[in-house]
């Protein structure tokens, strides 16, 4: 058994249309654990999408202003808008014990990388390209210049998945929801998320020792 006290970050990234979304959704639908980080974007909402529940909805300057007054955990440009991640949120939940999804595109994964090596970093795939252009497509919400120019990107973002920890690839819905579970599950366990436990076992067998008479 492991002590456990603080959550962990989860880092999920994944091309436009590999499914993420829904995938998160079920996370947190079948575990108890997790809580889902909402982003801020710039961007249009889709057809469907509400505010305060896929994204929260912002101008421009008021994007600006959240990153000057630190925010956001951290943000990015994506195909011509800003997405970013509040930080009061993550650190609220964090305390909490919740482990906090964060899905989020390349830059930005490696940004929360750097700053918290103790995140988890996966990256979803489909099963193959062609179904990544026929989920892209079969969405039905955005023109063709929009699926092509995230096609586009997708190719510039497979270039970094070597850089993430874990791949899943998005077939079946309920196996890749357990497939990640049993991933973060794992993850808990390195020792480089248990560096207080460690440490304390460490200092009680030197103490103990000093109780031996053996030196
Ligand atoms: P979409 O417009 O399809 O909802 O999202 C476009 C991309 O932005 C996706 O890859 C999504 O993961 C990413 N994204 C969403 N929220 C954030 C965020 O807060 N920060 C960063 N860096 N990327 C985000």
């Amino acid at each position: 058994m492991i002590m456990k006290h603080k959550g962990i970050l989860i880092v999920v990234s994944g091309f436009s249309g590999a499914g993420k979304g829904t995938l998160m959704k079920q996370m947190v639908r079948s575990y108890e654990n997790y809580a889902l980080s909402i982003s801020m974007t710039t961007r249009d909402p889709r057809p469907g999408e509400a505010e305060g529940r896929e994204y929260f909805f912002v101008s421009k300057e008021v994007f600006e202003d959240r990153i000057s007054k630190d925010g956001l955990v951290e943000y990015a440009s994506y195909c011509g808008n800003y997405y970013g991640t509040p930080r009061e949120y993550v650190e609220r939940q964090l305390e909490r014990g919740k482990d906090v999804i964060l899905e989020i595109e390349i830059q930005g994964a490696l940004k929360v990388k750097n700053k918290f090596p103790t995140a988890v970093l996966m990256f979803v795939m489909p099963p193959s390209a062609a179904e990544l252009k026929r989920r892209l497509e079969g969405r039905g919400t955005e023109s063709q210049e929009v699926i092509d120019r995230r096609l586009k990107r997708a190719c510039e973002e497979a270039e970094g998945i070597e850089q993430y920890d874990y791949i899943v690839i998005n077939d079946e819905l309920e196996e890749c929801v357990k497939e990640m579970h049993s991933l973060i599950q794992a993850a808990h366990y390195a020792p480089l998320r248990n560096k207080e436990f460690i440490e304390k076992m460490k200092n009680e067998l030197r103490a103990l020792q000093k109780e031996t008479a053996i030196k």
